[in-house]
């Protein structure tokens, strides 16, 4: 696939296309994923993450190992059956407990994701025999040496080691990347979605640069709505069988279900206390007000005027 001339041709064409193939491979249905943002504690410095630890200003959370694991059964109750577990990347928490209470939510029935940056093979081992089902960690750019003036002290070829890793050890893996990063050129999306192919994702999530004030690049405009949209679409054509978000980035501009046209067949419910939510500012979020309930009832309506079938 000439993915250059992909980008060249309209949105729309390109929507058209990939949904036909969303249709043909993944149907009609639409995943909710109850999303608990768990920590804003994070030991990296990404220069475009509001979390980033020089960011001295965020006042920092983690909910307890026994509250994740009451929230987890809660919104099972409402009707989510998986739930993704985020945070910074830190320290915070023992992977041995952490596993019991994951393997504790595997045995009610919901089926867990956890995206908790790069763990070692030896945690992720005990996290996947507790029952996690998927990982999702996005190696943000394809471009090695934009990816170390990005992240000082840390390496492209660790993060994929880290994918390999967790393709390895029997996960389902989810990963991506930001379009918009300072730096980038066509050619750098170009290798973004062929890095994607290559790593034969079962998630693909493209996410959208959005500059937060406490960072270095608090200056930089944000990316490009329509090439966000373009790489979505296209990662429909280059991985057919893919889940693919609407990135929760890419959700805050214009109509924010229109990629279920276009390719998209993931949206993410943040489930996050009220509380906790409002810190976990990796970009600046308008304030939300969370309901899980009425969240979910509004979401499932949504998606069925939209023709698809919600799960
Ligand atoms: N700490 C973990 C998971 C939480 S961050 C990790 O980094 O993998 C989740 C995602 O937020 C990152 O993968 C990144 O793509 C996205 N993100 C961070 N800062 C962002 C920004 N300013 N605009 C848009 N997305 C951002
Ligand atoms: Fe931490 Fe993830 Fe933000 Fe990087 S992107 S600073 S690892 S939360």
């Amino acid at each position: 696939m000439d993915i250059g001339n992909l980008l060249k041709k309209d949105l729309e064409e390109l929507c058209f296309e990939a949904d036909k193939i969303r249709m043909d491979n993944v149907g009609d249905i639409v995943h909710i994923r109850a999303l608990l943002e768990i920590s804003n504690i994070c030991k990296r410095n990404c220069a475009y993450c509001g979390l980033r630890t020089q960011n001295q200003e965020l006042s920092r959370y983690a909910l307890s190992i026994d509250e994740i694991g009451k929230i987890g059964k809660s919104v099972c109750d409402i009707g989510y059956k998986t739930i993704v577990l985020q945070s910074g990347e830190n320290n915070h928490y023992d992977i041995a407990r952490f596993s019991e209470m994951v393997a504790e939510l595997v045995n009610n029935g919901i089926v867990v994701t956890l995206s908790l940056g790069e763990l070692s093979f030896q945690e992720l081992k005990l996290l996947k025999e507790a029952g996690t089902k998927r990982y999702l960690l996005k190696f943000e750019t394809a471009d090695k040496k934009l990816y170390e003036q990005l992240h000082k002290g840390y390496y492209l070829e660790a993060r994929l080691d880290c994918l390999s890793a967790i393709r390895e050890l029997g996960y389902e893996v989810g990963s991506g990347f930001l379009v918009g990063l300072p730096g980038e050129n066509e050619d750098t999306i170009i290798d973004n979605l062929l890095l994607l192919e290559k790593l034969q994702c079962n998630m693909a999530g493209i996410g959208v640069f959005i500059p937060h004030k406490q960072t270095p690049l608090s200056d930089i405009p944000h990316g490009n709505i329509e090439i966000t949209k373009k790489c979505v679409a296209i990662s429909r054509m280059l991985l057919p069988k893919c889940n693919i978000p609407i990135t929760t980035s890419l959700g805050e501009f214009g109509d924010k279900y229109q990629m279920f046209y276009g390719g998209a067949n993931v949206i993410m419910q943040n489930i996050t206390p009220q509380n906790y939510a409002d810190k976990y500012q990796i970009y600046p979020k308008p304030k939300i007000i969370i309901d899980w309930a009425k969240d979910r009832e509004r979401l499932e309506k949504q998606i069925k005027k939209l023709g698809r079938t919600p799960v």
